[in-house]
């Protein structure tokens, strides 16, 4: 088997999926299962899929086209707002999008006109964390902006919180957006599909005990059904697996030398200058053929006895173990969000499904 190697195990991934969509679905909320930090993988799709969730969401027009490709028929939500240049191919094969623009949303009707198509739209809403969204207070005007186009189906509105300042979600913020969707209906006589409160970091809010979640009744999770963990505080979730998907590199290099560098010393290969202080003395150290081409070093957890003393291009240097690794051995890592991307991106890197 190649390596370096990542190993996603699908039936923890369906796991992972069916137990959030089942808890949430208790609390009136469905579930867009996230594919983005798969790249668009159809595997990943069709379990999250066959776990019951209500549609797949993709940040990229690429990863949605590959979807489609791999055979993935559900409903698509292309979860960043589109880009003006790629609207035909938005609207060619995602059915929804988010929104917050209405240069771009006038564009998605005239192309849905063009292509005999129509296309969903949920307008974003700016509730605090400063990256995407419509101030609360002008969207009333995109609402009825929307509403007059052709070819468009407003679908509902949305927000994302936690992402760019780690605003986390909780009543007030919920409470708002509840507000929101009510007084869109009552004004408009119409009734929102989806009024959808946010991603992974919404998990501690909407489950809570005996938690009433007002009017919001979806959410898109990543994280949380890939990794197993809530992102605001990164505590893995009780009853879903933490292990769905590790990374498999192999030993280049295994020998005994001297933690304490010899010589004059300046910046490492990438920049650092801090270099990590160890117990003097000879010890084991470890050479890994993966590197930050291939991973976010940050977001990479050793094997256990294993340390990771540093990442360069293509080397991870690793310390510790009493008995360490043969060259040839394969050591097993585990991986953040943030690692997990950059893995998935890695042409140097083999994605393997396990079922
Ligand atoms: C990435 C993303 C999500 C999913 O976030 P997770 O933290 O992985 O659950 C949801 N919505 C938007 C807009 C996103 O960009």
């Amino acid at each position: 088997m190649n390596l370096p190697r990542l190993e996603i195990r699908l039936n923890h991934i369906r796991h992972n999926a069916e137990v959030l969509s089942s808890r949430l679905e208790r609390q009136g909320i469905a579930v867009c299962g996230v594919t983005k930090a798969t790249l668009g993988s159809p595997e990943v799709a069709n379990e999250l899929l066959l776990a019951g969730v209500a549609s797949i969401g993709e940040s990229r027009i690429e990863n949605v086209e590959r979807l489609r490709r791999g055979g993935i028929t559900a409903e698509i939500l292309l979860i960043r707002s589109p880009m003006m240049s790629q609207a035909e191919r938005v609207i060619a094969s995602a059915d929804l999008s988010l929104n917050s623009e209405k240069k771009v949303i006038a564009r998605l009707s005239e192309i849905a006109h063009r292509q005999g198509r129509r296309h969903g739209i949920l307008l974003m809403v700016e509730l605090g964390d400063l990256r995407e969204g419509i101030m609360p207070v002008d969207l009333h005007s995109f609402v009825d902006y929307t509403l007059s186009l052709e070819n468009l189906d407003l679908r509902g509105i949305g927000t994302n919180l936690a992402c760019q300042s780690g605003v986390i979600p909780d009543d007030a913020n919920m409470g708002e957006l509840s507000d929101l969707a009510a007084s869109v209906e009552t004004d408009f006589g119409i009734t929102l599909d989806l009024v959808s409160g946010g991603n992974s970091a919404n998990l501690n809010w909407a489950l809570a005990p005996n938690h009433d979640c007002g009017r919001i009744n979806h959410l898109r999770l990543g994280e949380s059904i890939l990794l197993g963990c809530e992102p605001t505080e990164r505590v893995p979730i009780k009853g879903l697996y933490g292990d769905a998907i590790s990374l498999l590199g192999e030993v280049i290099e295994s020998k005994v030398k001297p933690s304490e560098p010899r010589g004059v010393r300046g910046q490492t290969a990438f920049g650092g200058i801090d270099h990590p202080s160890e117990p003097p003395g000879d010890r084991p150290r470890i050479i890994v053929a993966l590197g930050r081409q291939d991973i976010d070093p940050g977001g990479l957890t050793p094997p256990p006895d294993l340390q990771i003393l540093g990442t360069s291009s293509d080397h991870i240097v690793l310390a510790g173990a009493s008995e360490p690794p043969e060259v040839g051995d394969e050591l097993r890592f585990g991986l953040d969000y943030s690692a997990l991307l950059r893995a998935m991106t890695s042409p140097f890197v083999t994605k393997s499904y396990l079922q």
